[in-house]
């Protein structure tokens, strides 16, 4: 089985509505893409702050931007229009945890991916509301408390799926455009945290091939963090954040390199907030509907 469970039907900004891309067509144009290339397990997270629920939980300038859509209408058209797994990405607002519980439970989701974007009010991966503008923080601390938030969103039992657990490299390496935005050295150090709080809350880590189409330019997490979380005994559910029916499955065969080099063999399933493993191989929907293969080479 291959998934790909943290997708978007719509860009993210203010253009796109629910009218244009919360569409039978659209959903199918999802679905096209992700049986060329042999994903047969799809699930829909969009952003929490899309919805105007959000707004009791977090009135942060960015949501109030953007959370206009209802929340249980997104819910409705997944269940009665798409056959994807119902999915959010929930950002994880420390001290609004009741909050937040109340929204998500108050829901039949398949999952919930949770994801660290804002350090309180500062955002890791945009220009605006940026983290980096601060002059109080220095690259270290902002480091060091992003994978403080990651651990501590993952014991929070909100979630399901730590999502790209090392989005604050964003920015990419040492040698980019943003140099003072990364630390030197072994990262590793920066990581334990993270890892400890993913593996003690029993959640999936994320392996997202969104960073590739990132200044980036790697996969989310760091070889060195995947590592750790499968030393940690943490499973692995693989997506490509896409926000766009091309980027369905993008550079999934770089990602099953990554899986196989640290022996990954199986990937989560979700369903209702039960999680359970399958042998990772793309599927061949056309010709065998039921059919998964084991050999991830195959595709
Ligand atoms: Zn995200
Ligand atoms: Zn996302």
């Amino acid at each position: 089985m291959l998934t790909d469970y943290h997708l978007h039907l719509r860009p993210d900004g203010g253009d796109s509505t629910v009218a244009q891309y919360h569409t039978r067509a659209n959903f199918e144009r999802y679905r096209v893409a992700a049986d060329q290339r042999g994903i047969a397990e799809l699930g829909v997270s969009e952003h929490v702050y899309r919805f105007a629920q959000a707004l009791d939980v977090w009135r942060h300038p960015f949501w109030e931007t953007f959370a206009h859509d209802d929340l249980d209408e997104y819910c409705e058209f997944v269940r009665e229009h798409t056959d994807l797994r119902l999915g959010i990405e929930a950002d994880f607002v420390p001290g609004a945890e009741d909050r937040m519980a109340n929204l998500l439970e108050a829901r039949d989701f398949d999952y919930v991916v949770g994801s660290v974007h804002f350090m309180r009010d500062g955002a890791v991966d945009m220009d605006e509301y940026s983290v980096w503008d601060s002059r109080s923080a220095s690259v270290e601390e902002v480091w060091k408390r992003y994978f403080q938030a990651i651990g501590e969103a993952a014991r929070s039992g909100l979630f399901d799926i730590a999502a790209h657990p090392d989005l604050v490299k964003y920015w990419g390496p040492p040698t980019g455009a943003h140099p003072e935005r990364t630390p030197t050295g072994d990262l590793r150090r920066y990581y334990e945290p993270a890892v400890e709080g993913i593996a003690e809350g029993g959640i999936a880590v994320e392996l997202s091939t969104a960073g590739l189409r990132k200044p980036a330019g790697e996969l989310y997490p760091a070889r060195a963090f995947l590592e750790m979380c499968v030393d940690a005994g943490v499973p692995v559910a693989l997506s490509s954040d896409a926000h766009r029916p091309e980027d369905v499955g993008a550079d999934y065969e770089r990602a099953l390199e990554e899986l196989d080099a640290v022996g990954v063999r199986e990937l989560c399933v979700f369903e209702g907030r039960q999680r359970r493993l399958e042998p990772i191989g793309s599927s061949d929907r056309a010709s065998e509907p039921s059919a998964a293969s084991s050999d991830a080479s195959a595709r």
